[in-house]
C-alpha cells in the first residue's frame, strides 16, 4: 500500500486516540483508522467500562463502519500510549479483536502498527496474526 496513505492512517489514529479518550482504568489509550474499500476512513478508539466489557479500538472503529454500511476493508493502523507518557508504542490486536478481524477481512488484510521510539511502522496481515482462525 501506499506510503502516504499508511502514514496517513497512523496520523489519524493517533489523532483519535489523543482526543475525547475513554480509558480511565487502564489509563493506555488506543487509537485506530480503518481504510475501507471505496476510500473512506473510520476512526475510533478503546472505549473502557468498570468490568470486563470494554470495546477495543479496532472494534469500536470497525462498529462504525459497518453501521454505516461499509463491507469491504483494506487496512486498519493501530496505536497506543500510555497517558502519562508521550510517544506512541507499538500495539498489536488483541486476540478477540484477531479473531474479529479474520471475520470481516479477507486474509491480505493489513495491520499496521506505529513505534514512535524507534520511529518504525510494524506492517502484518489479519492471516499473519490469526493463523488457522476458527471459522463456522
Ligand atoms: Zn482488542
Amino acid at each position: 500500500m501506499d506510503n502516504e496513505l499508511i502514514l496517513k492512517l497512523i496520523s489519524e489514529a493517533k489523532t483519535v486516540a489523543n482526543q475525547n479518550f475513554c480509558c480511565k482504568y487502564s489509563n493506555f489509550t488506543v487509537g485506530a483508522a480503518l481504510l475501507c474499500e471505496d476510500g473512506t476512513i473510520y476512526t475510533g478508539f478503546n472505549i473502557e467500562n468498570h468490568g470486563i466489557q470494554s470495546i477495543c479500538a479496532e472494534r469500536s472503529t470497525f462498529a462504525k463502519a459497518l453501521t454505516e454500511g461499509q463491507k469491504e476493508f483494506k487496512a486498519i493502523a493501530v496505536v497506543a500510549r500510555n497517558l502519562n507518557e508521550a510517544k506512541f508504542k507499538k500495539t498489536l490486536p488483541c486476540g478477540y479483536c484477531r479473531q474479529f478481524l479474520s471475520e470481516y477481512t479477507t486474509p491480505d488484510f493489513k495491520i499496521y502498527t506505529y513505534d514512535e521510539i524507534e520511529d518504525k511502522i510494524y506492517s502484518y496481515t489479519i492471516a499473519e496474526l490469526l493463523p488457522e482462525s476458527f471459522n463456522l
